[in-house]
């Protein structure tokens, strides 16, 4: 398994439409694996593999990581690993009821903002092994699976803010990835 470099706002490559997998292979578990891996190490609770520069309808998901556990590292050590890979996902159906939760991504580094979205909705999709499956979301875990389709349209959270706020968060993403330009110069 491999980490892989996690692109961030403002760049082209997010905005994509990412394309169906036509067949889960080895090629496309060894992404998932890597994916894994990266969110792991990020750390963070869900990634689409268009945030590692891969425009593949693939998703991995884990929230047993969610963001009250991080940096607790006994918790961290004794709470098991619930990794969970979608392929080619759907929304089926999602609640007219909405459910706000403060929102990050690891693609817009450092930034949060509440997002409301449907608080419950079924998704169809394709496991690990290339089977079809119909997960029942709710919750947080709703919230995640809506936020991670997203990026497969190059859609990222900061899109449903006001003109203004969405302006200031890339305005403040562009001089940091300037910022890291420069000291790597220097
Ligand atoms: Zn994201």
């Amino acid at each position: 398994m491999t980490i892989r470099k996690i692109l961030t706002e403002p760049n082209k490559i997010l905005r994509e439409k990412s394309l169906r997998v036509e067949n889960v292979n080895k090629d496309i578990q060894q992404l998932m694996d890597d994916m894994l891996e990266t969110l792991y190490a990020a750390p963070g609770i869900g990634l689409a593999a268009i945030q590692v520069g891969v425009a593949k309808r693939v998703i991995v998901m884990d929230i047993s990581r969610s963001r009250n556990d991080i940096g607790r590292d006994e918790k961290e050590d004794k709470e098991p690993k619930n990794p969970m890979y979608f392929v080619n996902p759907e929304i089926v159906w999602k609640s007219e009821d909405k459910f706000t939760y403060e929102e990050g991504c690891l693609s817009v580094p450092n930034q949060f903002a509440e997002i409301d979205r449907p608080k419950q909705c079924h998704v169809r999709h394709l496991d690990y092994n290339g089977d079809p499956q119909e997960l029942k979301a709710e919750g947080l875990l709703a919230t995640c699976i809506q936020h991670e389709i997203d990026h497969l349209e190059g859609i990222l959270f900061i899109d449903y803010l006001s003109k203004l706020k969405k302006e200031m968060i890339i305005k403040k993403l562009s001089k940091q990835t300037k910022e890291s330009v420069e000291r790597i110069v220097v």
